[in-house]
């Protein structure tokens, strides 16, 4: 019989009595969230978070940037599907995938804008000439939208969002999110008290997919203004999503602020309790209950490892936002209030939901799609790639907030990592 050292067994108990509160704060509404080996839902719907590692989270942090750098300094080219959609001879004759450019914007962002526009043209869209929707609370001026129309090659719409879904519902208690926002303010957490980014988060978590514009559309490519686009893309993005049936397509992931997202991992264990059927067998549970790299990140957020795919550049498939499981629960998380009383970001929001509601074989990591919102770059080792240094991903301070490897190490399949 092996007799375990005095020593050893009290430490085991105690990291026993240590993982046992970590649990209590995490247990919502008789929902059963552990954490364990390979967080995937088993037979007892139980989603567990096991890997453990004898290394501090700084040795973690190192670790995993040295491999994000070794991921972006191999060469790669183009997505091997086999089934690329190469550039059509005469644009406005091709038939394009069911998808548009999107961009929530306001007029004084114009010189911005133009900016990034003029590079997914050259890059990518002058030789597909895809459409663009252009969003904004207030009306577009002239000066606006007759710019615009010089810099892009496929059709504009100029669109409004209605007041009375863009602004904060009535319901929300006036005190206390002056309260709340007062206390986010002091720990720290950017845009606490700027109500129109809160309704921006919101908009874009909630409402932008049921906008009357874009409901003829399908995929979106959501850029802003003043982002950077490093890489030539000779094929066709759009129908590489819908061929390859994927759901949602990302560049950057990061952890997040934790002190915005406090209770939405809470409130949507609540939601899961009713809903646990919503859950899909394949999600990507890892990515969100990690808690080795920043673990007060995962216990300030309750059990979320703030873990996002950074959403100022997707690509997606609407189709999903408006089936039910996603639907359903981003209503539920409007009614707790929470893009006011917190500052729940899109990003978190969209992650979580396709992290827990998708097939995680379905979110594609565009590594040929170089791109920079400061102060980040994703710069692969690629030919089509211009004017990035390869794997210089961010500041020093920084590299704590990347998440890529994560999403490497625990939701890529062999598959999925090779498709470069
Ligand atoms: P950050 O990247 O989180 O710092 O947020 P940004 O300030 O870049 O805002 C995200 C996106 O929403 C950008 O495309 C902005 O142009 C847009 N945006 C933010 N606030 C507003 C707003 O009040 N009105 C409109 N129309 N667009 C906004
Ligand atoms: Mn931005």
């Amino acid at each position: 019989m092996v007799s375990i050292p005095r020593k050893i067994a009290r430490l085991l108990a105690f990291a026993l009595i240590v993982s046992t509160i970590i649990l209590v704060g995490v247990n919502s509404g008789g929902w059963n969230l552990q954490a364990g080996s390979n967080s995937r839902v088993s037979g007892d719907r139980k989603l567990v978070f096991s890997h453990k590692s004898a290394k501090t989270p700084q040795q973690i942090v190192e670790e995993n940037y040295k491999t994000l750098q070794e991921i972006l300094k191999r060469p790669i080219h183009e997505p091997k599907t086999g089934n690329l959609v190469r550039p059509p001879s005469d644009p406005d004759q091709y038939d394009r995938a069911n998808a548009t450019m999107l961009v929530l914007v306001r007029n004084r962002e114009l010189g911005q804008v133009v900016r990034t526009i003029k590079q997914i043209e050259a890059k990518f869209n002058r030789k597909f000439h895809y459409p663009y929707v252009f969003l904004n609370e207030e009306p577009f001026t002239e000066r606006f939208k007759e710019t615009i129309k010089k810099h892009v090659s496929g059709k504009t719409y100029f669109e409004s969002i209605d007041k009375a879904i863009w602004e904060q519902p009535e319901s929300i208690n006036v005190q206390r999110q002056d309260e709340a926002m007062q206390q986010l303010e002091a720990e720290n957490v950017g845009y606490a008290k700027l109500v129109s980014y809160h309704n921006m988060c919101r908009y874009y978590s909630v409402n932008f997919y049921n906008h009357p514009r874009l409901q003829q559309f399908r995929y979106y490519w959501r850029f802003e203004p003043g982002t950077d686009y490093y890489c030539d893309l000779d094929y066709d993005v759009f129908k590489f999503m819908e061929m390859n049936k994927k759901t949602y397509g990302f560049v950057i992931a990061l952890y997040d602020v934790e002190q915005s997202v406090k209770t939405l991992w809470p409130r949507t264990m609540e939601f899961l309790a009713e809903h646990p059927d919503y859950l899909h067998p394949n999600g990507a549970y890892d990515f969100l209950l990690e808690n080795l790299q920043n673990p007060h990140k995962t216990l300030i957020a309750n059990g979320y490892s703030t873990c996002h795919f950074w959403s100022n550049f997707e690509i997606a498939d609407m189709d999903f936002y408006r089936s039910k499981p996603y639907s359903d629960w981003v209503n539920f998380l409007d009614s707790t209030g929470g893009f006011y009383y917190e500052r729940w970001g899109d990003a978190p929001v969209h992650s979580v939901g396709i992290g827990l509601f998708e097939d995680r074989d379905k979110i594609h990591w565009f590594r040929d799609i170089g791109y920079k919102h400061q102060p980040y770059t994703l710069c692969s080792n690629c030919p089509s790639c211009k004017g990035c240094k390869t794997a210089d991903f961010t500041y020093k301070h920084l590299r704590d907030q990347n998440c890529l490897t994560n999403w490497w190490n625990y939701e890529m399949s062999e598959e999925q990592k090779n498709i470069y």
